[in-house]
């Protein structure tokens, strides 16, 4: 039997990290949004367990600033061994500029992580849920998308909404039912994923020079040697992660048994110590999607892209992906902004995602030889380089600023660092100032247009806030004095004098309807990069 439901404003298929932010999002920009979730629970196999500080910035932006510390653990870096099983390349985390400011790299477990997400999504009447039901069907008009989805029983229901969110994960069949095909970017290894709670200590073995950073749990080790390579993460408590790459000809059956299972970890640790919690076999993969939108249908997370995840950024890109689109989706659907405006969604989000995937696939191809000579070649290569930057490069240096749709070219794209304010007296994050919106933070006065109201947009006066001199020191080596915000925290434009003309440009970047920018003509993305 088929049941109607009521129209939403917005449709999220799948609950995953990705499907479970987006909700959290939508529910505090006041859309009416069902998600749906084929599974009751979340994903049981290990997958993430590393994030980064853009990211807790977007969870504590749902108010989740004090649960979602609670879970993690800081990793300071990562050490890669070479064939010779000695240091070949560092990776460290940044320091952070300020106790206030958040980790750059951040562990986790991710059915601890998804529990919190998706349980803040009681705090919002306007979102419901509904697990345990498939979409089996999309289609769409130009008033909004049509689904169905079937539960365990066969019973099926039809939802009406605005738009769609596909956060249905790498298979997703929205995406597929849109007949989106994937650009492969050609990488393709396999690897078992072992997620433990460890009981007793390590023994590091004497044929492997391992840093101090390692033995005292601070960093990862990334152990690149041909004979398998693999991967031990320190997870917070007592939980450790070992990856191990699956050779030619090694099916995954031979490789998930017990007795494996104590040899490989047995040359870390007495195996009596170590329970096994869940075991999987990942396909690494590097895929985009060609088109991330279609009409009201937009992809997120690995609906869109999927990356190897030798940097931990497959899911932040995808919480990237929703913490964009939500504000730019406000802005269409509250009829601020016409429907141009979701093009800039793959025109910012692409480059950087892509990016990143290639930095990974780069990282990917190093780590995976299995040639002997190949790998004492790279391992040669590695430590010239070493040489040069002396272990100074952070993990986090690969995420790049957005080159091109809703910035100003010549001052803006990159993240808002984080500043730490003084508000009253108190010091404060600097997010704590932005509630989401547009801001103009700035040192000197000025009257802002009709526009910048329609755009819900707020000035927040900078002057004798910086509570340690950063913020001063960033703006002076800008000659500027003031920033717009953009409501994900990117950086639309840095000045100084009357910032007027700046806005109307972003005006007509963010296609603002004739009424609310009267007498504007449209320029296109095209017109920022001259
Ligand atoms: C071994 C490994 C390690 C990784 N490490 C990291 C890391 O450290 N950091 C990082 O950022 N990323 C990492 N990643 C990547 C990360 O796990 C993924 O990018 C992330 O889980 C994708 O989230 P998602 O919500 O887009 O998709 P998913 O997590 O796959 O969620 C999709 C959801 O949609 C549901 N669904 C699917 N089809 C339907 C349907 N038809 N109807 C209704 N519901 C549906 C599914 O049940 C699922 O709940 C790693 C991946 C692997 C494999």
């Amino acid at each position: 039997m088929t049941t109607g439901f009521p129209d939403y404003d917005l449709l999220i298929v799948g609950m995953g990290p990705v499907g479970a932010v987006a909700a959290n999002l939508a529910g505090q920009a006041g859309f009416r949004t069902l998600v749906i979730e084929q599974d009751s629970e979340p994903y049981k196999l290990p997958r993430a367990i590393v994030f980064d500080s853009e990211i807790m910035r977007v969870f504590a932006s749902i108010g989740l600033a004090d649960e979602i510390p609670a879970v993690t653990k800081p990793l300071g870096g990562s050490v890669y061994l070479g064939a010779d099983r000695k240091p070949i390349r560092t990776f460290r985390a940044h320091p952070r500029a300020h106790p206030i400011a958040w980790y750059p790299s951040n562990l986790f477990y991710q059915p601890q992580l998804e529990t919190i997400i998706r349980a803040g999504l009681s705090r919002y009447p306007n979102v419901t849920v509904m697990s345990g039901h498939r979409l089996t069907d999309v289609a769409q008009d130009e008033s909004g998308v049509t689904a169905r989805a079937t539960d365990a029983t066969g019973a099926t229901i039809e939802i009406g909404a605005r738009y769609l969110f596909a956060c249905d994960g790498a298979s997703s069949a929205v995406r597929k039912a849109l007949a989106i095909p994937l650009d492969d970017i050609g990488f393709e290894e396999r690897w078992l994923v072992i997620d433990t709670n460890v009981h007793g200590p390590m023994r590091w073995p004497d044929t492997h020079e391992i840093p101090p950073e390692v033995r005292s749990n601070a960093f990862s080790l990334m152990v690149c040697d041909p004979e398998r390579p693999a991967t031990l993460i320190p997870g917070r408590g007592t939980h450790r992660r070992w990856e191990y790459m699956l050779l030619p000809g090694e099916r995954d059956a031979d490789v998930v048994t017990p007795d494996w299972l104590r040899t490989q970890i047995g040359c870390w640790i007495d195996p009596d110590h170590v329970e096994i919690i869940r075991t999987a076999v990942y396909r690494f993969r590097a895929l985009v999607a060609h088109r991330w939108r279609a009409g009201r249908v937009m992809l997120l997370g690995d609906a869109a892209h999927q990356t190897p995840p030798f940097f931990g950024q497959g899911m932040c890109h995808g919480i990237r992906d929703a913490a964009q689109l939500i504000w730019k989706l406000k802005l269409v659907d509250s009829g601020v902004a016409d429907h141009g405006l979701l093009d800039s969604y793959q025109v910012e989000r692409e480059p950087h995602v892509r990016a990143i995937v290639n930095a990974s696939v780069a990282a990917g191809a190093e780590v995976c030889k299995l040639d002997p000579a190949e790998a004492v070649a790279r391992d040669a290569a590695f430590r010239a380089i070493e040489c040069e930057r002396a272990g100074q490069v952070a993990m986090t240096d690969i995420v790049p600023p957005i080159r091109d749709g809703i910035i100003d070219m010549k001052s803006g794209g990159m993240r808002l660092p984080e500043f730490v304010v003084l508000d009253s007296g108190v010091e404060r994050h600097i997010d704590t100032l932005l509630d989401g919106r547009f801001t103009l933070l700035t040192l000197d006065p000025f009257d802002t247009p009709p526009e910048w109201d329609a755009i819900d947009g707020h000035i927040v006066d900078i002057t004798d806030a910086d509570a340690d001199g950063r913020m001063t020191g960033w703006l002076g080596e800008r000659a500027a004095r003031w920033i717009i915000v953009r409501p994900d925290r990117y950086i639309y434009a840095t000045g100084s004098g009357d910032p007027a003309p700046v806005m109307a440009t972003l005006f007509d970047h963010l296609h603002l309807r004739r009424a609310a920018a009267p007498d504007q003509p449209t320029v296109s993305m095209e017109a920022n990069r001259t």
